[in-house]
């Protein structure tokens, strides 16, 4: 279990929601066990919040937001650099929390740590810049501008894969633009989304405008999804959950910010540097076990390529550690159900023609025990419209397509019910700068791989991957405040 001391600050045996400045069990006093996907034994419990849970957390929200929007904005951001600030003071606690709750190795739990870091800090900076428009209007004396809103209530749903980064993304340009927000951690990552909260207090954060649940998707997340008094509901999950989302707040002319899934394309070209090809798609397919929205799952390539490629993937691949220390490539998938999903669809498509290349099962014995870790899996013979080329797995598994030429190879990239991201591994500026120019996603990379995103630049994606918004750059606060148009009339003979 994880519990005692870590770096000083006591983690308590049951995580608990922290709603209104205080942390609090679930009104209802029940709780769910979190297990270690590293070992598959037991790690905390959690609070298992419900209706009641949320109903006060909303009610607390929103007597505390219109105080939080009264302050300026830049003090706003001063806070929210005060969060930053300490998280870096604790970042080797936080990343400890992330690996623990994920099984993801150190290194990585600090890398994604520093990112939620760095996107506090550029956040913050936006709170002195904040910028609105001004313009001319076609009546003297008359001031034309827009300034930025704040939208009230706004409810934060997240994923697991990269749990702090996560928290991050929505909680700093939420609470930045005015607005008192809610977080419904994932039921699988409760360790980093409680001590943001308790960071969030310790810097500044005022009681009431910023709240933890954790708890279940249907019983914790739908109520503050159906609550008419979330102003703005932005969710990063799976499509399914999203469209329910949608449809529900939508009913209630709320706003929502969908960050949904991905069946990613890398193309590689007869003229690609292959080796940079195979490091990168190595990268995309199988970092974080897989666990991206922005993973790298259809590796799509050149016929005169086709060979000498999968030969030297598979060769690299067969050479990856799988495990939790900072030498390995990834470690296990986030729970036991995924993890059976995922190697159920390995299995289907097998059956139905697909030809495993390397892996396609659990990682047992030894180091493994009982945790959900999978073997870096790729399959060939797959077809564009069998199942396993358009649902995505969220785990370490990527198909291979054979084509011939470019045309072939944007045509294919293009067909999928996702748009999220893409890669195109070329030499050629006019090959690359085409790609661009078609692939239907909402980031296109040329020679890197699928995934890889900065925190001043727009995140999302096309078709199923979203609905239009995008997640960190200065585009993160548009979808945490509404615009006023403002104009001011004023008279030069009164002066
Ligand atoms: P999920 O949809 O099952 O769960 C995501 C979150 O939604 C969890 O907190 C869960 O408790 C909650 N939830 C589930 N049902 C709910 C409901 N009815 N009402 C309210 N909340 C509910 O997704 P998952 O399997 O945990 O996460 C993986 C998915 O997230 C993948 O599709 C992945 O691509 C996507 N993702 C997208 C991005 C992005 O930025 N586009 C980033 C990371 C992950």
């Amino acid at each position: 279990m994880v519990s005692g001391t870590m770096s000083g600050v006591q983690i308590p045996t049951t995580i608990p929601n922290q709603i209104g400045g205080r942390t609090a069990p679930a009104s209802d006093g029940r709780t769910f066990l979190k297990r270690d996907p590293a070992t598959g034994a037991a790690l905390c419990q959690v609070a298992r919040s419900s209706a009641a849970d949320v109903r006060l957390a909303v009610e607390l929200a929103k007597k505390a937001q219109p105080d939080w929007a009264a302050a300026t904005v830049v003090k706003r951001g001063d806070i929210l650099r005060q969060i930053a600030l300490l998280m870096r003071e604790r970042r080797e606690l936080i990343a400890d929390l992330v690996a623990r709750e994920t099984g993801k190795s150190r290194k990585d739990a600090l890398g994604e740590t520093d990112a939620a870091i760095e996107m506090g800090f550029f956040v913050a900076g936006e709170g002195r810049r904040f910028y609105g428009q001004t313009t001319t209007s076609a009546v003297p004396n008359k001031s034309a501008m827009v300034i930025r809103q704040p939208l009230g209530v706004a409810g934060l749903i997240i994923a697991a894969n990269t749990p702090i980064a996560n928290v991050a993304w929505k909680a700093f340009p939420a609470l930045l633009c005015g607005n008192a927000a809610i977080l419904k951690a994932s039921e699988d990552t409760p360790l980093s989304a409680w001590i943001f909260g308790e960071i969030a207090r310790e810097a500044g954060v005022p009681e009431g405008v910023y709240s933890t649940i954790h708890g279940f998707g249907e019983e914790a997340g739908a109520p503050l999804v159906e609550h008419p008094d979330v102003a703005v509901v932005s969710f990063t999950g799976s499509c399914s959950v999203g469209r329910w989302i949608a449809a529900t707040v939508g009913q209630r002319l709320g706003k929502v910010c969908l960050e949904l899934g991905g069946k990613n394309p890398l193309i590689v070209c007869d003229d690609a540097d292959l080796q940079n090809a195979v490091t990168w798609t190595l990268g995309s397919a199988f970092s974080n076990a897989g666990q991206r929205c922005a993973s790298g799952s259809r590796i799509i390539v050149f016929d005169a390529v086709y060979d000498r490629f999968t030969q030297m993937l598979v060769e690299a691949t067969t050479k990856l550690a799988v495990g939790t220390s900072d030498a390995d490539a990834y470690g296990p998938v986030i729970n036991e159900e995924q993890m059976t999903a995922m190697l159920a669809s390995v299995q289907q498509a097998k059956d139905a023609g697909a030809v495993i290349l390397t892996g396609g099962h659990r990682l047992t014995g030894g180091a493994y025990g009982d945790g959900y870790f999978v073997a870096p899996t790729i399959l060939a013979h797959v077809g564009p419209n069998d199942e396993i080329s358009r649902t995505e797995l969220f785990g370490p598994i990527t198909c291979l397509y054979r084509v011939k030429n470019f045309e072939e190879a944007i045509t294919l990239a293009n067909d999928a019910p996702f748009g999220l991201t893409a890669s195109i591994h070329t030499q050629n500026l006019h090959r690359a700068m085409t790609f661009v120019g078609r692939i239907q996603s909402g980031v296109a990379v040329v020679n890197g791989g699928t995934y890889g995103s900065e925190p001043h630049m727009p995140f999302g994606g096309l078709k199923d991957s979203g609905n239009g918004w995008r997640e960190a750059g200065t585009q993160a606060l548009d979808v945490y405040s509404d615009l006023k148009t403002v104009y001011i009339n004023h008279n030069p003979l009164s002066v």
